[in-house]
């Protein structure tokens, strides 16, 4: 990392990590960006207290009277905007009266390699606790700042909701312990990210279980097991339910960084859940298409069986004999129905990762995003986007306008219906958490990641 010219010599500890931090992000993001974009990187940032505000007043009022910063700008608790740059009758001469959480995420943002970034960062002060700020630093230059009010603990009031309770009321799967246990925020993760829902998207999500382990098994496409974070598994046979994992992820990642506006935060956890509920939803018609292939064989099967039963004992005769022929001739034509749709809907994800995917990078365009994670491929891009837009849809909006407005119009669940073709009622049941359908026999184990 290049330091920027007017960084002072003397740092004290917590600046220093900052800066290390900083050349983590830096090597991220790179150069070049043309998309503004939304973090998604690891961070740990530090208690701070009043005595680093000198150093940071220091810096920021340097960089200002050197005009490097081309817009600087800050909406305070309360509804108090302040322009700093570009300087007007109203811009005071300083900013040491700026609240430390605001100076440091200013700090922070500054930076000449985060052109583009939008991060949501918890600011931590010995005073007042977790202090939300939004900092967006536009590609332009121009920097934006918004804080929220400080809270002292990043759970709620009446404490976290427990997992029996969470799956009774949203229709999801069990919430199981594997060999780690679920933190009270990673409880309240969960019920904010499934509270975000619209009905449709949490019929995808019936009867889904939610799994914490330690650590993922393998690696997923980029990142290695120690580094995924959650995981969606899309099993379609019925004795081996799709399910949805949360590993253990950096500590204090929950306490240094959330998603939304700084008046409504959500806990950093509950993206990554969205993002794996939104796997979910985009895999939703091929779990169905193989559910029903499932389905018919295994219903075909039972009755060959008898069928064969009788003949060995030599009772395969009379009204038993004529019903078991219809029932049989029934379920091969039903079967043969379904093998066009069945057809259709394995061709569209063998070839563009099925119709919600399709139509996303229509709409989405050849810009990869919205996050540094979000730019391996379509699945992850499509992941991350909607849960931006169902957690924060104005960092979204800044990202890919178009997207968003196609989120909100319902583009992703119209592409969904079309997908599910004679099965799109299922969108409008509302989730059960009820058993499981009995096992039957699984034509395919189609396991994704
Ligand atoms: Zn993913």
């Amino acid at each position: 990392m290049t330091a920027p010219t007017h960084t002072p010599s003397l740092l004290c500890p917590s600046l220093r990590r900052l800066l290390s931090m900083l050349a983590l992000t830096a090597t991220l993001a790179g150069c070049g960006v043309t998309r503004p974009y939304y973090s998604g990187f690891y961070l740990d940032a530090p208690t701070l207290q009043e005595s680093d505000r000198s150093e940071m007043v220091v810096y920021l009022d340097a960089m200002i009277r050197a005009e490097k910063i081309k817009g600087l700008s800050f909406s305070l608790p309360g509804g108090k905007s302040q322009s700093i740059v570009p300087h007007d009758e109203t811009s005071p001469p300083t900013i040491d009266w700026l609240p430390l959480p605001v100076l440091f995420a200013t700090r922070f943002i500054l930076n000449p390699k985060l052109k583009g970034l939008e991060v949501d960062l918890y600011v931590q002060t010995e005073a007042d606790g977790y202090t939300p700020v939004t900092a967006i630093q536009e590609l332009d230059g121009r920097v934006r700042i918004q804080m929220g009010a400080a809270r002292k603990t990043l759970l709620p009031e009446g404490g976290a909701p427990t997992p029996a309770a969470l799956s009774a009321r949203f229709g999801i799967g069990a919430v199981t312990a594997d060999d780690r246990q679920w933190q009270p925020i990673e409880l309240y993760a969960l019920e904010q990210a499934l509270g975000l829902l619209a009905p449709a998207e949490l019929a995808t999500l019936s009867s889904l279980p939610f799994v914490r382990k330690q650590r993922a098994e393998r690696a997923t496409k980029s990142l290695p097991p120690d580094k995924v974070w959650g995981l969606y598994e899309g099993n379609a046979g019925d004795d081996q339910p799709r399910r949805i994992f949360l590993y253990d992820t950096k500590e204090k990642h929950e306490n240094s960084l959330f998603i939304g506006d700084p008046g409504q935060a959500y806990p950093i956890v509950t993206m990554c859940l969205l993002h794996e509920m939104g796997h979910a939803l985009a895999d939703f018609a091929r779990i169905q298409a193989y559910r029903t292939r499932n389905q018919q064989i295994s219903q075909h099967n039972e009755l060959v069986e008898r069928w064969n039963a009788l003949l060995a004992a030599d009772r395969l005769q009379g009204a038993e004999r004529d019903e078991l022929k219809q029932k049989l001739a029934q379920i091969r034509a039903e079967s043969d129905g379904y093998e066009p749709q069945f057809m259709q809907t394995k061709r569209d994800y063998d070839r563009s990762h099925g119709p919600v995917h399709a139509t996303y990078r229509r709409v989405r365009g050849p810009d990869r995003g919205p996050t540094e994670y979000g730019r391996t491929d379509i699945e992850e891009s499509f992941a991350e986007s909607f849960a931006l837009y169902k957690a924060d849809p104005a960092a979204l909006r800044r990202i890919y306008p178009e997207v968003h407005d196609w989120f909100a119009a319902g583009g992703h669940l119209q592409a969904l219906r079309e997908g599910l073709g004679a099965h799109a009622g299922l969108l409008d049941k509302p989730a059960t958490s009820l058993a499981q359908r009995g096992s039957g026999a699984v034509i395919e184990d189609a396991q994704r990641k």
